[in-house]
């Protein structure tokens, strides 16, 4: 086994919380990040219209994923600026990340 370490990264909070009201063309729907799934390099999305319920897909899920950020610092690089996103200025968080390193 290969010794962890434990680094600070940073992410935007949109990483893991995101919603976002999207108009169609009779109605609005709200489109979010799953909240039960944390993987940041495939998240998951829902949307509230009859499409997504029937097929788990839809095409306001695009739009939504238009609209947002979603910088993690292990993804994509970068670093905060003066504590904030570098893409989007929201307040940049602090997440512990296991990493394996060469022993
Ligand atoms: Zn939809
Ligand atoms: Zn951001």
């Amino acid at each position: 086994m290969k010794p962890v370490v434990i680094v600070t990264m940073f992410e935007c909070p949109s990483a893991v919380e995101f919603q976002t009201i999207v108009t169609g063309r009779d109605s609005t729907h709200v489109v979010k990040l799953d909240p039960n799934v944390q993987d940041r390099n495939n998240p998951s999305w829902q949307c509230s219209c009859r499409t997504f319920a029937a097929r788990k897909a839809c095409p306001h899920i695009e739009i939504a994923q238009k609209r947002w950020c979603g910088w993690n610092q292990a993804t994509h690089g970068g670093e905060p600026v003066l504590g904030r996103c570098p893409r989007c200025g929201q307040r940049a968080k602090p997440v512990l990340i296991g990493r394996e390193v060469e022993a």
